[in-house]
């Protein structure tokens, strides 16, 4: 005889930050039911996120209604300017085409730039604090949907506490597995996909000089270049070039990398060096055609997945 499957009323999969952010707003208001978040990559891999995301004032004011910027505030660093120019930075004369300043409301600037493991940290212990369940290394393979409930299937995928399978039943399951949502495909959600040909570098560079809070996208010949102000003399870089040339240089010489950097970045901070590691992110857009199926719903990047040219997609899905 099989065993009766655990029971629950919500399932997440993706302890992204949609994922949680998902999790936290609905344990906040509405405290009795039994949620579960389950992510595909082992436990504590969050933790090695070295990027950061520039977050809206309104994600900001969403965020501190479900209790969980007060106590990552400290981390983040105002953006309180935006430059958008297609000057090189290291350009004598830099014609400016648009500026973005001031703030969303007296004493609330238009977005902070915070450290991916800052957010995500804080949502997890919101999360845990509300009674949700999170476990890592569980992986959504498949579900059977039925009148009144949804079987979902789990396997243990490493780094986690399920070694073999394991199904749970829930009344509904809410996808938030990134870009490439394998539970997207299993509802049979097809989607609008255009694939850019390019790929965003991302990394951190120390500098010599303050940033004063002012957020830089440089329209260069390869693609746009952002510098976006960290705390500190540092600032987190978004760099597209076409992705064959972006995988030749995460992968290269750490040297050359710098050189090249170097020639996009400028000398107006001073020195500059690349603190931890860099990684290049292919670019697309992908739409899904639906978004919510019986029993099934799509969140954040799995419903919409864009260019992070304005720093949104992150924000859209906490919409
Ligand atoms: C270079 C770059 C810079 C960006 N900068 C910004 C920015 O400044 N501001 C902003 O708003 N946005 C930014 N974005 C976009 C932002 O990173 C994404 O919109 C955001 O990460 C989406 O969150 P998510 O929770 O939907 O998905 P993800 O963060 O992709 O999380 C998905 C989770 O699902 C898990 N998972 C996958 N499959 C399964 C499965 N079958 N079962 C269980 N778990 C599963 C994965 O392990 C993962 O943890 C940027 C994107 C890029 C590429």
């Amino acid at each position: 005889m099989s065993e009766t499957p655990e029971r629950y009323d919500i399932v997440v999969a993706g302890a992204g930050y949609v994922g949680l952010a998902t999790a936290v707003a609905i344990a906040d208001a509405a405290p009795g039911l039994r949620l579960l978040v389950v992510d595909a990559a082992p436990d504590g891999a969050w933790r090695r996120d070295g990027r950061a995301s520039a977050i809206a004032a309104a994600a900001i004011r969403m965020l501190d209604r479900l209790g969980v910027w007060d106590g990552i505030a400290d981390g983040a660093q105002p953006i309180t300017e935006m430059i958008v120019t297609d000057s090189k930075t290291a350009d004598v004369v830099r014609p400016v085409f648009l500026t973005f300043g001031g703030e969303a409301s007296p004493g609330e600037p238009f977005a902070h730039m915070m450290p991916n493991v800052a957010l995500n940290g804080a949502l997890r212990a919101r999360a845990e604090a509300l009674g949700v369940a999170i476990r890592g290394g569980t992986t959504v393979t498949g579900y059977d949907e039925g009148p009144a409930s949804i079987e979902i299937h789990l396997a243990g995928s490493g780094g986690g506490h399920l070694a073999g399978g394991e199904t749970v039943e829930a009344r509904l399951l809410i996808a938030c597995d990134g870009v490439r949502s394998k539970i997207r495909d299993m509802a049979g959600i097809r989607t609008v996909h255009t694939d850019y040909g390019q790929s965003g570098i991302v990394c951190t560079v120390a500098h010599e000089r303050p940033h004063n809070g002012r957020a830089e996208e440089h329209f260069l010949p390869s693609g746009p270049f952002a510098i976006l102000p960290l705390k500190g003399n540092r600032s987190s870089l978004v760099w597209t070039e076409p992705t064959r040339e972006a995988e030749r240089l995460v992968s290269g010489d750490d040297l050359v990398f710098e050189l090249e950097l170097e020639q996009r970045f400028g000398h107006k901070l001073g020195r500059i060096t690349v603190e931890g590691g860099k990684r290049a992110f292919p670019l697309g857009l992908t739409i899904a055609r639906d978004f919510v199926k019986p029993r099934v719903a799509l969140a954040g990047d799995a419903a919409h997945g864009i260019h992070p040219i304005a720093g949104q997609g992150l924000n859209l899905g906490f919409k």
